[in-house]
């Protein structure tokens, strides 16, 4: 099948989230199926021309390439993307995300006819390239080029939906009869993604549990009726893990790999992690660890509220993390309060997270909403049994066989399951088989691709 994916960001070329995650692997997953994929993505600044061997196609068009031969096609405008930023700069959102994300979703059909690449699918991402679906129905419903050509949107986090005034309704190049309330006005404004939604093929989110929530008033963020009236075009598809990166037999990051058959090394891990955290070296105390933004998404208003209460409990844990300024400030506060119990790592630090993951017992990640997570499936791999709350793709890959999860989310919930996993932590032989469960789930990007291929074929038929 011949396929373009079209994303803001992409893996190794720019990235700001998740996203760039999936839109960098899925298309060498797809490769290897022996799938014909390219890729279009906005030119930024920082894409180095040396670093990824650019090469020029025509005038605002370069090159380069993923995989075994992926081309990756470059949209230039010094305008719109010789910029710092992705979408904005400390002073918030680029005013002006309307005009570069419509532009990029011209372009991007344009250069198909002019690389004369007729895709079969077209599969998009998030709101930044949601308009391509609208364009292709509206401005190329008569061209014969497109005529086989359907499209796959797939949400990554329905929080972001790009909207904008009214008044920039005209930049679009589209009729004003698609300012409706069934289209793309939401409240008055315009609502890029909401076009989307209505004018994809079919629409995929992150996981199985997350595309039936998004369907609802508590995690719609307002696209729950346009959704639920397109509920047969909707699926989930879990986002795959890159195992040549979090790998615990070959990972370059911590003290001691390990694997299934030598299990008994990680614990040489939760040594060198007690050490560098300067907590005290304790292996019958059970060592939580935590990397993650810090935001009310990922758990962090209900877990402010318990952890007074979960200082006082015989662990240890482990935070590393950036974001909102008042979890700053709470967590330094416990810190200081309680420096034999909560070691605090207010920052990004890839090589810590590996070490956290590696030298752990439990991953605490109590998301009130989580589209697909990594963090507990990375922490699987390791063996580090992830705490997880119901929602999304946390419960679509943690359950009691490889972890724990609580289902109202209360701080009294999460105190109480914290509390159940100490003790079972305690009984060493029901750890171990824990642990071995934990290693043994797989969520290889060639399972989802594998399931990708099938709705796509599923949008021809
Ligand atoms: P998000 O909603 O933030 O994308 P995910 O769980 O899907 O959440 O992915 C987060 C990724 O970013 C994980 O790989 C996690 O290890 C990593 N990460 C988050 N915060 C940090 C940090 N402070 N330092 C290092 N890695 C981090």
């Amino acid at each position: 099948m011949k396929i373009l994916l079209a994303a803001s960001e992409v893996v190794p070329f720019a990235k700001t989230g998740g996203l760039a995650d999936v839109a960098g692997a899925l298309p060498l997953a797809l490769e290897k199926l022996g799938q014909e994929i390219i890729i279009a993505i906005p030119r930024y600044k920082a894409v180095s021309a040396s670093r990824f061997k650019m090469k020029r196609l025509s005038g605002d068009i370069s090159y380069s390439t993923l995989g075994e031969d992926i081309k990756v096609y470059f949209i230039e405008n010094n305008k719109y993307f010789n910029r710092d930023g992705l979408y904005g700069d400390k002073a918030g959102d680029y005013k002006d995300n309307l005009d570069r994300f419509s532009y990029y979703c011209k372009r991007t059909l344009g250069l198909l006819k002019e690389i004369k690449f007729q895709p079969d699918i077209i599969h998009c991402h998030d709101w930044q390239s949601a308009l391509i679906p609208v364009y292709l129905k509206k401005l190329y419903a008569e061209d014969s080029f497109f005529k086989n050509t359907k499209t796959m949107l797939t949400i990554h986090n329905i929080g972001y939906q790009g909207l904008f005034p009214k008044e920039e309704f005209a930049k679009l190049g589209l009729d004003w009869s698609l300012f409706d309330m069934e289209m793309l006005e939401f409240y008055g404004k315009v609502n890029i993604l909401k076009g989307g939604i209505v004018f994809s093929d079919l629409i995929t989110t992150v996981s199985h549990t997350y595309s039936k929530e998004i369907q609802t008033k508590q995690f719609g963020f307002g696209m729950e009726g346009i959704l639920n009236r397109r509920q047969n075009s909707v699926f989930g598809i879990l986002n795959g893990l890159d195992y040549s990166i979090w790998n615990p037999e070959t990972d370059k990051f911590i003290a001691k790999n390990y694997s299934l058959e030598n299990l008994q090394d990680k614990c040489q891990n939760k040594d060198d992690l007690q050490k560098i955290c300067r907590l005290p070296a304790k292996e019958d105390v059970p060592l939580f660890g935590i990397v993650s933004r810090l935001a009310e998404q990922k758990g962090f208003d209900i877990l402010a509220e318990a952890i007074e209460s979960i200082m006082k409990m015989n662990l240890q844990l482990i935070i590393l993390g950036t974001g909102d300024q008042k979890y700053h400030l709470l967590l330094e506060d416990i810190a200081k309060k309680y420096p034999k119990v909560l070691s605090l790592y207010l920052k990004f630090d890839d090589p810590l997270a590996h070490k956290i993951y590696a030298g752990s017992d439990i991953f605490l990640m109590p998301s009130k909403y989580e589209p697909c997570g990594l963090g507990q499936m990375i922490s699987l791999r390791y063996a580090t049994v992830p705490l997880v709350f119901k929602t999304g793709g946390l419960a679509d890959t943690v359950n009691s066989d490889n972890g724990f999860v609580f289902d109202s989310y209360k701080k009294e919930d999460l105190i109480k399951t914290i509390k159940q996993t100490i003790e079972v932590f305690k009984n060493k032989k029901k750890w171990n088989m824990l642990l071995k469960r934990a290693m043994q789930c797989n969520f290889s990007w060639e399972e989802s691709a594998k399931k990708y291929i099938q709705l796509y074929e599923k949008s021809k038929a």
